[in-house]
């Protein structure tokens, strides 16, 4: 305060502060992502895994103020593109905020990019996508050339000589961004490029032609000319890359440096200036003269790099699943601290119910991302095989699909402040659609499902098997489900189905996994609201339904331990 005269030299006070902040929420940070996440904690214990120090650790980790700042400063500064360097040499470099090389540097040396494929210690399939659902609700971006270099690694293997020079760098829990060759690094990361102008879906459309350099055939040199139309993540040290050969589309690994040690003809044209998914780099790319090696078989493109793309597409349920997690975290957060007409958000009946509703559909994801990561640690299980090659695609489309319309409800639960940049609402908003896009989009998945039916009918009686076992618990489970059996009995037409079939394979399922691992109330809520129709937006779960229960699994008290 200061004091001035007035006309009759009299002092008054003026008030510099003109009021006081308060009924404002705190920001969520500080907090333990893992012990405070209960149906985390609760569907791990599930398939046997208990609640590990490592685990707790990670989690505390990234829920601390210092990494959720990182991911802040990796999207509000944005990859930087050089064609030359200063003195005009060609060098496509992209360069990153140091944040986001502190996130890389944080999962790598995590061997999040590697713990199920190493000899020892080894992570389960399930605690890495426990690792990677924690380290996704940070910054979704950098997960992208985490994930490409996971599930590059049986695709990869399918080239023993290409294996023993690369696989050791892959899974070497480190991090060397550096641009320089590989054989220089102990530490390296791929991506993939198959998505060209003309197709991106159709990859057999693919125009970039590979000839070899002398001998042909799985691990020789090829040289490539071309294209592609996105190529995320361009300063991995590899790609996995389709082209046509002689024998018809083929995989390359196509090294950003050559064996010789110069720059490889792999030319970055610009990058993509993209809605969402801004920390990471995606990129056009022309091909000139690139050299890579055969993977695999030639003219086996696909069945070579279909082995990546399964993995990928399970990692975008794990994704979109940290996502929806992350938004109903901050959405309750907002809740506890927020009142409104004199009573908190979070005892107001009608936010209780947008709340509860939006936390069952985590519930609903988290428990079909994570019986599919133990499918994954069972591959020599053919039942289990079986329910993966269903549950990849009816996950990767069902749980992608449903998280945008999430975001977007989580984000109205924060009122005027979730459309603000400096949370991070709008971030997970414009992040939802894309792992619903990339990887075989919304009906790509669905005809994926209808061909593993076509090949292999053996997948929906599995998926049936395992909803048998909770059968005689719920009426209107085993109704849904017999519904659902009905409508596979009737072949007609059932690709203009496909989408309507998938959602409710998808439903059936996650409602069946949650009568074995959730609470009442969870299923209750799931069940009555997913399975009895006639639901439009979030927030309409029936009278009955245990809101107060359901909600309180987001964030409970000592979340911080
Ligand atoms: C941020 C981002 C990063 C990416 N990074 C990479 C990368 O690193 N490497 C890479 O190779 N690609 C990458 N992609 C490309 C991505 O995989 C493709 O965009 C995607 O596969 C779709 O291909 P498209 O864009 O050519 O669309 P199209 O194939 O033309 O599909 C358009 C629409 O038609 C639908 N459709 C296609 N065929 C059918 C059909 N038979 N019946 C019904 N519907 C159909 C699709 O579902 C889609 O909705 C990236 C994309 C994005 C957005």
């Amino acid at each position: 305060m200061s004091s001035i005269q007035n006309d009759s030299d009299q002092a008054f006070e003026v008030v510099a502060e003109t009021h006081d902040v308060f009924n404002q929420a705190g920001a969520l940070e500080n907090y333990n992502v893992f012990s405070s996440d209960i149906p985390l904690l609760e569907t791990l214990a599930h398939f046997g895994l208990s609640d590990t120090a490592e685990l707790r650790a990670y989690g505390a980790r990234c829920g601390s103020a210092e990494v959720i700042a990182w991911g802040f400063e990796a999207n509000e500064n944005k990859p930087q593109f050089d064609t030359h360097d200063r003195v005009g040499h060609r060098v496509d470099l992209v360069k990153f905020h140091p944040a986001y090389h502190q996130l890389m540097n944080m999962a790598l040396s995590e061997g999040l990019h590697s713990g199920p494929w190493q000899e020892s210690p080894k992570n389960t399939h399930l605690e890495r996508a426990a690792l990677s659902y924690m380290q996704t609700q940070i910054d979704a971006g950098h997960g992208c050339p985490l994930t490409m270099t996971f599930a590059s690694v049986p695709t990869i293997k399918l080239s023993p000589r290409l294996a023993e020079v690369w696989l050791p760098k892959i899974l070497n829990n480190a991090y060397q961004p550096e641009n320089v060759p590989y054989f220089e690094k102990d530490a390296v990361t791929i991506g993939m490029g198959m998505t060209e102008k003309q197709g991106g879906s159709d990859v057999r459309a693919n125009t970039s032609v590979a000839t070899p350099l002398r001998e042909s055939g799985n691990g020789a040199l090829y040289v490539l000319n071309g294209h592609k139309w996105f190529l995320s993540a361009p300063m991995c040290d590899a790609f996995l890359m389709l082209a046509q050969a002689k024998g018809g589309l083929s995989c390359f690994l196509v090294p950003r440096w050559r064996e010789d040690g110069i720059k490889n003809g792999l030319y970055v044209q610009r990058l993509k200036n993209k809605m969402g998914n801004v920390s990471n780099a995606s990129s056009e790319v022309e091909l000139r003269q690139a050299q890579g090696w055969m993977v695999g078989e030639e003219g086996r493109g696909v069945a070579a790099i279909i082995e990546m793309v399964a993995l990928t597409r399970f990692d975008c349920m794990v994704g979109s699943t940290a996502g929806q997690r992350q938004a109903v975290a901050q959405a309750v957060n907002h809740a506890q601290q927020r009142s409104s007409f004199g009573v908190r958000l979070i005892d107001q009946p009608l936010m209780q119910n947008v709340l509860a509703d939006l936390q069952l559909e985590v519930e609903g994801s988290l428990a079909l991302t994570m019986r599919m990561a133990a499918a994954l640690d069972k591959p020599d299980d053919p039942a289990e095989q079986l329910l993966m090659r269903l549950g990849t695609a009816v996950g990767k489309f069902w749980i992608c699909k449903r998280t945008p319309g999430h975001a977007y409800e989580a984000m109205e639960c924060l009122g005027g402040n979730g459309v603000i940049e400096n949370c991070i609402m709008p971030r997970l908003y414009r992040e939802a659609p894309i792992n619903a896009i990339w990887e075989g989009s919304g009906n790509i998945q669905a005809l994926d499902v209808l061909r593993a039916l076509q090949k292999t009918p053996a997948v929906l009686d599995r998926w049936f098997i395992e909803m048998a076992k909770t059968a005689g618990r719920y009426a209107l489970l085993d109704s849904a489900i017999a519904q659902l059996r009905a409508v596979f009995s009737n072949s007609n037409n059932l690709e203009f189905r496909a989408r309507y079939l998938i959602e409710q394979l998808a439903l059936t399922m996650q409602a069946s996994l949650l009568i074995s691992s959730a609470p009442q109330a969870v299923v209750d809520g799931f069940i009555w609201s997913r399975l009895s129709g006639g639901r439009g937006v979030y927030g309409c779960l029936p009278e009955g339904v245990d809101a107060h229960a359901i909600i309180s699994r987001v964030l409970p008290d000592n979340r911080s331990a």
